[in-house]
């Protein structure tokens, strides 16, 4: 029943509708948000595209803010916020990302085999508890998952199972429509306790039974191992989350140039005919089908959520701009963007700033093929993003309390 496919918009005119539709029952989201239901009605299931930037933070907030007093939908735009708090806190800390990227590997190559073992059995929904395991069929049938759910999950897997977070976060990364190497990551750091030193998110089988729909408890195998009394938190190691590094200036428009200039479009803003580079006269545009995760780590639905917003994409970057625009589908990302730039003659590359992620792990390579064919590669960063993300200096709440008076007053300069 919960892998019953709720449909996740993959182009921006179903964001945009689905923002529509979600806007007039927003001011219930605060009451409702945390029930798990069939269809999940009580959120808006825009992630899926608000992570690729098919709609904007920014725009959602203004929809929701252009409908309701802002106390109405306090709590949806503080969610939305959410989302880019976690993109600034892991700007301003990189390193966290490399970290769990290169923990990933390590683990699997040190960890026991029962230890991995049974680490792919509760990924694929054969732990025994059949709550948590209904999940993890409705996550590889529709690679999606209520934040509820997610939280419950994730906490199952650290607290019950005392398995480390790192390859939990890695299956939800490979599964996930809205996979963000910001929101999964810190969220799963979140629930382990180590995020806000000393808190740890601890699943309890009252709080399922309060917020889940019945039929998912029906079934009540395994959920004695969810009993209050029985969680208690996973040990964690003695580290505190590291101190937060500049933000790396970059340019709110591209500088003028007569240079013949291409457009590299990729899966970290999917807009590119919003914002800064509205006026940006492209000789060519391509987007990478190689750009980030490569196909086989990445499970059939979140592969084909990827093609179809890359294609969206490009059908509106080239009627906006008037030119062409294509994925370039080879597997080689150094080679394909090398191929290019030469084939359209390219003089500079602009593209909008991708956040710390697998496309931002690809600035080195792009860097150094456009160098050596004698090609600048520009980077821009949007207002939302320079605004706000230096801001995640601290807690949450911190960022929000800044931010609250600014999103009641709808100040200009955020949603330019
Ligand atoms: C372990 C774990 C992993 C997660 N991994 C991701 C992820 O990879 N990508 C991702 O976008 N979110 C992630 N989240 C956050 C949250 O679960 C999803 O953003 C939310 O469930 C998306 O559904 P929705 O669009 O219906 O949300 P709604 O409740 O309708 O919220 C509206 C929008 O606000 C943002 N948002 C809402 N809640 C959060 C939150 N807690 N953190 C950050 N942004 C939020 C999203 O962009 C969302 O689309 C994770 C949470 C947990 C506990």
């Amino acid at each position: 029943m919960f892998s019953t496919a709720a449909a996740f918009p993959a182009t921006r005119t179903a964001a945009l509708a689905r923002l529509a539709a979600f806007v007039p029952a927003a001011p219930r989201y605060g009451a409702e948000r945390n029930r798990v239901a069939p269809g999940h009605n009580a959120v808006s299931r825009l992630s899926p595209a608000i992570r690729h930037r098919l709609i904007l933070e920014a725009e959602a907030a203004a929809a929701l803010l252009g409908a309701h007093a802002f106390p109405a939908v306090e709590k949806c735009v503080q969610e939305i916020v959410w989302r880019t708090y976690w993109k600034g806190w892991l700007e301003l800390r990189p390193q966290v990302w490399a970290d769990f990227k290169s923990a990933v590997p390590a683990l699997r190559a040190s960890l026991p085999a029962a230890t991995l073992a049974r680490a792919d059995a509760v990924a694929a929904g054969r732990s025994g508890v059949a709550a948590m395991d209904a999940f993890a069929r409705e996550l590889a049938a529709t690679g999606y998952l209520h934040n509820h759910a997610r939280m419950w999950w994730a906490s199952f897997w650290i607290h019950v199972e005392r398995l480390p977070w790192e390859l939990g976060a890695d299956h939800f990364r490979r599964h996930l429509l809205d996979a963000d190497p910001a929101a999964n990551t810190l969220s799963w750091r979140w629930v382990a306790g180590l995020q806000t030193p000393g808190k740890t998110y601890l699943v309890r089988r009252s709080n399922l039974a309060a917020w889940c729909d019945p039929a998912l408890l029906a079934d009540p195998a395994g959920l004695d191992r969810l009993d209050d009394p029985v969680v208690s938190a996973a040990p964690l190691p003695a580290t505190r989350p590291p101190a937060a590094g500049p933000l790396a200036d970059l340019p709110a428009t591209p500088p003028a140039a007569p240079a013949r200039t291409g457009l590299w479009l990729h899966e970290d803003d999917l807009l590119p005919e919003l914002g800064p580079l509205s006026d940006l006269r492209p000789a060519s545009i391509a987007a990478f089908a190689a750009a980030g995760e490569t196909d086989a780590e990445l499970s059939p639905p979140r592969r084909a959520h990827l093609a179809a917003v890359r294609a969206d994409a490009c059908a509106r970057a080239a009627a906006a701009f008037g030119c062409a625009a294509a994925v370039d589908p080879a597997p080689d990302f150094a080679a394909a963007f090398g191929a290019w730039i030469e084939s359209a003659g390219l003089q500079r590359i602009v593209a909008l700033a991708p956040a710390v992620g697998p496309v931002a792990d690809l600035l080195p390579v792009a860097r150094t093929v456009a160098a050596a064919r004698g090609v600048e590669l520009v980077l821009v960063r949007r207002a939302w993003d320079r605004l706000l993300w230096p801001l995640a200096r601290a807690g949450f709440f911190p960022f929000w309390e800044n931010l609250r008076p600014r999103l009641a007053a709808r100040e200009a300069a955020l949603f330019s």
